[in-house]
């Protein structure tokens, strides 16, 4: 069989669903450049296929950029002291909630450093008033947190939790995240979804010292979880990080994980992340033309907003709400029309 024969058969194996090895993984990921298409075209048919043309919307508040760990590649590390840092109160928070109810957007993330000032307690509490006082569905987003917390945020209302894996490379892991152990990520990853939160996990794509093999393996991380939702971002460096300066541009790699991401795991919620719109003015049409199914506008308040400040030139100026109405605009061009229901994970 010619390569080229044998790369058209993966890429029919892949979009047929069957089992894909590692090697099968690396051989999508290192296909020639002129298959790019092929495989965004394979991608966006199995998502129309599983997940419908519809985009569904998660709206965000990032609550607090106090973080207590010191990822080498993120701006919130506690060793930048160049940023200013702010926590929302109770009632901030609140209203937030309420806005995003009040533009038809069903779900809320809830996003934060890791900020112990959050203990159980206020994060329950803020739990059970936004279930009451707007209903939305709660997908938590605020770290690694203890079996006993991740029971007790579930019994007040909390519905998904999002915790990218990152890496799955042990050795990466441990240099970006110092003092981070990666075994307890997946132990939390594990009990989340052993609790029945919808469970979401990812990675970052173009980081130092990445190879397609452990990209491989990320998927493969994703798979074995049998995650909901799965966040796929570019690495983007931050100039007050240990990591500022190396240059990462290359979109084509995040889609590409993002596209086999999709062949993969057939119906998880994808979303069309931020970042990649950060690092190309159409990144975030791209993703939606290669298997990605969600967008997450951002509903801080403007005060915050910039200083949620996880990677510079965070794309999306504006409210949520002009946001959104662009974003409509952007989509009807490629056929999509945005949906204001819950979205979940289709069994
Ligand atoms: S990646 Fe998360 S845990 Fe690490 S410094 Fe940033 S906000 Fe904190």
């Amino acid at each position: 069989m010619s390569i080229s024969d044998k790369n058209e058969n993966l890429l029919i194996k892949a979009e047929a669903g069957k089992d894909l090895t590692r090697e099968d993984i690396i051989a999508l990921l290192k296909l020639p450049f002129k298959y790019s298409a092929a495989l965004y075209l394979a991608a966006d048919r199995v998502r129309k296929q599983q997940m419908g043309d519809e985009i569904f919307l998660r709206g965000i508040i990032e609550f607090s950029n106090h973080c207590e760990r010191n990822c080498l590649y993120c701006g919130l590390r506690k060793g930048n002291t160049n940023l200013s840092r702010y926590r929302m109160t109770e009632d901030e928070i609140l209203a937030t909630a309420a806005q995003i109810k009040k533009t038809g957007v069903p779900t809320v993330v809830l996003q934060s450093g890791e900020d112990s000032f959050f203990s159980q307690d206020i994060v329950c509490r803020l739990i059970e008033r936004i279930r009451k006082e707007t209903d939305l569905i709660i997908t938590l987003s605020i770290g690694e947190r203890s079996l006993n917390d991740y029971q007790a945020f579930q019994h007040a209302g909390a519905n998904r939790y999002l915790l990218k894996h990152e890496t799955a490379s042990r050795e990466l892991y441990k240099y970006l995240r110092p003092g981070c152990d990666w075994e307890n990520r997946l132990q939390c990853l594990r009990h989340l979804k052993q609790l029945g939160f919808e469970t979401g996990t990812g990675n970052m794509v173009g980081l130092p010292g990445q190879t397609q093999e452990i990209l491989a393996d990320d998927l493969l991380v994703m798979k074995l979880l049998n995650a909901d939702m799965l966040g796929i971002g570019p690495f983007i460096a931050h100039p007050d990080t240990p990591l500022a300066g190396i240059d990462n541009d290359d979109i084509e790699l995040t889609l590409r994980v993002l596209a086999v991401a999709r062949l993969l795991t057939r119906n998880t919620n994808i979303p069309a992340t931020t970042a990649l719109a950060t690092l190309h003015p159409q990144g975030r049409l791209l993703a939606l033309q290669a298997g990605a199914n969600v967008v997450m506008p951002d509903f801080t308040p403007e005060i915050y907003k910039s200083r949620y400040d996880i990677y510079p030139g965070r794309a999306d100026v504006g409210s949520a709400v002009e946001i959104i109405s662009r974003l409509e605009k952007d989509f009807q061009s490629i056929g999509r029309t945005l949906l204001y229901s819950p979205g979940h994970r289709p069994n």
